[in-house]
């Protein structure tokens, strides 16, 4: 489970996540909305540990993210730990971020191999599995360069699979894609989500959001306005703001 309580962000002078309460339960979807500069990669980079926060709790399964507790006080997690918790949470940015020298199959397998220090014979049938599993089986061995933006953010997703994240985290993951592309990436997110994987995506995808998101939150100006079902949230908002926002985006 993720917990945000209170959640605040300043960067220089600047508040940008000024009380961000949201829970995610294990097995969950949330899927996160807002206006740009509201603060939502922020938030997903303080759950990655990319960031750390500047006031309220943060957990993700139970543990602080970027503290611990050490002899009665609070204490700044170490590299090495933060490093460790970070392996436990895979994250698909918006831009395509695949190692452009390695094939689709090597991507996958570099962290299993390098950071788990897992052997080639367990980590490339479970690579090739996960390739499966995007349906790209057949481009194990294309470099990135020779596969679409869709083919790409599928890679990417096996890629963090492959770490065996206990959380996946979004930041707009289709919205650089060609809209026909779009479709397969969500496709393989949707199934994810039915494999009971917890997941938080920030997404203007609303037909996606109604139709996996168990929860919708909506953040505006680094707080969430408003959450609840897809039903709650994306057809009876109670804001104003979340109403002025979906018609835009729908
Ligand atoms: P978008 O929909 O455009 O991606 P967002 O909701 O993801 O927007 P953030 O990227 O979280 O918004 O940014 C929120 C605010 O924080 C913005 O005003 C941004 O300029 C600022 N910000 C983000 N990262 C930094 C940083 N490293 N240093 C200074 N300001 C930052
Ligand atoms: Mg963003």
């Amino acid at each position: 489970a993720v917990r945000a309580e209170a959640v605040r962000k300043s960067f220089g002078g600047h508040e940008v996540l000024r009380g961000v309460d949201l829970t995610v339960e294990p097995g969950e979807v949330t899927c996160l909305l807002g206006p740009s500069g509201s603060g939502k990669s922020t938030f997903l980079r303080c759950i990655n540990h990319l960031e750390t926060i500047d006031g309220g709790t943060l957990t993700v399964d139970g543990a602080l993210v970027g503290y611990e507790h050490r002899g009665g006080r609070l204490h700044e997690l170490r590299p090495r730990q933060t490093a460790e918790r970070r392996r436990e949470i895979g994250m698909v940015f918006q831009r395509f971020n695949l190692f452009p020298h390695l094939t689709a199959l090597q991507n996958i397998t570099e962290a299993p191999t390098r950071v788990l220090r897992e052997p080639a014979a367990t980590v490339r049938p479970r690579a090739m599995a996960l390739l499966e599993r995007v349906g790209l089986a057949d481009k194990a061995n294309a470099y990135p360069a020779q596969l679409s933006g869709g083919q790409q953010q599928r890679v990417a997703i096996a890629r963090a699979l492959a770490m065996r994240p206990r959380l996946m985290l979004f930041d707009e993951p289709t919205s650089a894609l060609d809209p026909e592309l779009v479709g397969e990436v969500l496709a393989v997110m949707r199934d994810l989500a039915g494999d009971g994987m917890t997941m938080i995506v920030v997404t203007h995808e609303i037909g996606f959001a109604r139709e996996v998101a168990d929860t919708v939150a909506f953040l505006d100006s680094g707080i969430v306005v408003e959450s609840g079902t897809p039903d709650q949230v994306l057809s009876d908002p109670r804001h104003e703001r979340t109403r002025a926002f979906l018609s835009k985006v729908l």
